[in-house]
């Protein structure tokens, strides 16, 4: 039998690496943006596959749609109203809205 190799992580050991990979984004998000977001697919891979919960520290923080890590002013746009915050990705042009 063939062992998917992404089930020899364990669950905590995946939420380590999401943990690890954010960081990493963060550092070098704005100096290269093509590796930050691929960085960031896979962490939300990892997320998606053991159906970690993403902490709230992390949304809001990047694209869903295109993966772009956001900065504000340079590839984000937040708008405040009436306890909605959009954020408008400057690359692809998604808008997230959240509840606050
Ligand atoms: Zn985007």
């Amino acid at each position: 039998m063939k062992q998917d190799k992404k089930q020899l992580l364990g669950r905590s050991e995946a939420s380590e690496q999401i943990k690890k990979i954010f960081e990493t984004v963060k550092s070098i998000a704005e100096k290269d943006e093509v590796k930050s977001s691929k960085l960031l697919k896979k962490a939300r891979r990892l997320v998606m596959h053991y159906r970690i919960k993403l902490s709230k520290a992390y949304k809001g923080k990047f694209c869903k749609k295109c993966n772009t890590y956001f900065i504000y002013g340079k590839t984000v746009r937040v708008r405040n109203h009436e306890r909605k915050i959009s954020y408008s990705c400057l690359n692809c042009g998604a808008v997230q809205r959240y509840i606050y």
